[in-house]
């Protein structure tokens, strides 16, 4: 069995849902993992905004906007109005629970379960739609199943345990459906798995069968070999290792969410980049791949800041590293690139909640700078140290531009340039057209 998971473009429309329902069926007894439509969960956060600012009036307009979103899906989805009916009363049911939580009480409590109720209507409009096709699909709720722990990572024996119990007590099932991103926390409340969590759905899925395949169907051929929001003409990766995904997916490669990569990798689980408006393309292959001796991909990552600590003589005073991180650690903000001199050290962070409690710690042990609005561009592929070549090409291609710092050999996998956050774009054209196509 598979699992394959539809993003919210891939069910953005009543088209669309009908273009998943035919694509799931031909493919058979899978375990089907759906986002909300796309623009919902934006939706459902800005409906919390308003409550949390005690605006009960600004939010339920907005619901009721969202509620005749989904009456025009459902008018255009069904055919019969048996099928018509039964899907009204089921999101007519959904609007009305988000009702009863807007309140002046609000919390985050109320917020979350909010939040979850997107991939709760996209689930039951696509059984609902299979159901009017005469497809014996099965929708397993995600909150049965889907739990996390005290430290708010998934419980994988749990999810694996209620999951095979579900699966068991519906074996006549044509095909399995199920929400992503949403779970049940250590206290049994609503939650999530993050915004993009639909990917780590699929993925802890994925484990907890110990599946075939995990597919992630999205909106574009693949892992590209650069961000296609920034750079034209860029293409589709054929292969990648799971720790070459994993860095890309880590530093902004926004197809595959970062969490996603771990279970699959851990249970050699293969994962394959879908396009669901061409479900022929070829897609991208993340495996254990062999050696390629090749750069494969550029990604860049937003909103990162750096922190250069200087202090006398660094390296030979040892103790100070430890020092220095304990400070982050004891804020629990965690590090992205460190480059270390005899003078000083400089790491980069890109969770600023406790930044002035940081550098109020760090001035202990050193002169402290700060730069904000950097971005770390990432180049990854198969770099190990003995190939030679890849940091002289891909430096040069970064002449014109102001690196602060640059990373390599922390891993097999990739080199990591801190430039301006203003350059992120010109750094990646250069990158570009320097590794792929000179
Ligand atoms: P979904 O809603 O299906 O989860 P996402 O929007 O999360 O889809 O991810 C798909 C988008 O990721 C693409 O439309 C593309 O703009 C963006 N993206 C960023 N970097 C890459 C890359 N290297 N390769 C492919 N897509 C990328
Ligand atoms: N619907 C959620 C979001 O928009 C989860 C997902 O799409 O993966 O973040
Ligand atoms: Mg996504």
């Amino acid at each position: 069995m598979k699992v394959l998971k539809f993003g919210g473009t891939s069910v953005g429309s009543a088209a669309r849902i009908k273009e998943v329902a035919k694509l799931v069926t031909e493919r058979g007894k899978n375990i089907i993992v759906l986002s909300a439509m796309s623009g919902t969960t934006n939706t459902l956060v800005e409906i919390s905004d308003y409550l949390h600012k005690r605006n009960v009036d600004g939010a339920k307009e907005i619901v009721n906007q969202l509620e005749n979103k989904y009456r025009n899906v459902i008018d255009e989805l069904f055919a019969s109005d048996e099928y018509r009916e039964a899907a009204r009363k089921e999101i007519k049911a959904i609007f009305n629970y988000i009702r009863s939580l807007s309140t002046d009480k609000f919390s985050y409590f109320e917020e979350r379960e909010i939040l979850a109720q997107g991939e709760l209507i996209s689930t039951n409009l696509l059984n609902l739609y299979l159901h009017e096709q005469s497809v014996d699909s099965v929708l397993l709720s995600a909150l049965e199943f889907m739990r996390t722990d005290n430290n708010g990572e998934p419980d994988s024996s749990y999810i694996r345990s209620r999951l095979h119990a579900q699966l068991e007590k519906h074996s006549d099932a044509a095909i399995y459906l199920t929400q992503g991103y949403i779970c049940r926390n250590a206290f049994g409340e609503v939650d999530n798995l993050q915004r993009g969590g639909s990917d780590y759905t699929a993925s802890l899925i994925g484990a907890a069968i110990g599946a075939e395949e995990i597919e992630i169907w999205t909106d574009i051929d693949g892992m590209h070999n650069n961000d296609p929001r920034y750079v034209e003409g860029t293409s589709p990766v054929s292969e990648l290792h799971f720790d070459e995904a994993a860095e890309l997916a880590y530093f902004g490669a926004k197809i595959l969410h970062p969490t996603c990569v771990l279970p699959a990798k851990l249970n050699n689980i293969p994962v394959r980049l879908l396009n669901t408006m061409q479900p022929d393309a070829k897609g991208t292959l993340i495996y254990n791949c062999p050696s390629s001796h090749t750069i494969k991909a550029v990604a860049a990552k937003d909103n990162i800041t750096a922190i250069k600590i200087k202090s006398g003589r660094m390296l030979l005073a040892y103790g100070f590293l430890r020092k220095v991180f304990e400070i982050f650690e004891s804020y629990q903000t965690s590090i992205d690139m460190i480059t270390t001199s005899e003078v000083g050290v400089s790491v980069t962070i890109d969770n600023t909640r406790n930044l002035h409690l940081i550098l109020d710690d760090l001035k202990k042990f050193g002169t402290v700078t700060v730069d904000h609005d950097m971005a770390i561009i990432c180049v990854v592929g198969d770099l190990e140290w003995h190939n030679t070549g890849f940091e002289t090409k891909t430096l040069k291609a970064m002449d014109t531009i102001p690196v602060r710092m640059i990373s390599y050999g922390g891993s097999n996998y990739n080199i990591s340039m801190l430039v301006r956050q203003s350059d992120k774009i010109n750094a990646l054209n250069a990158l570009q057209k320097a590794l792929f196509n000179d």
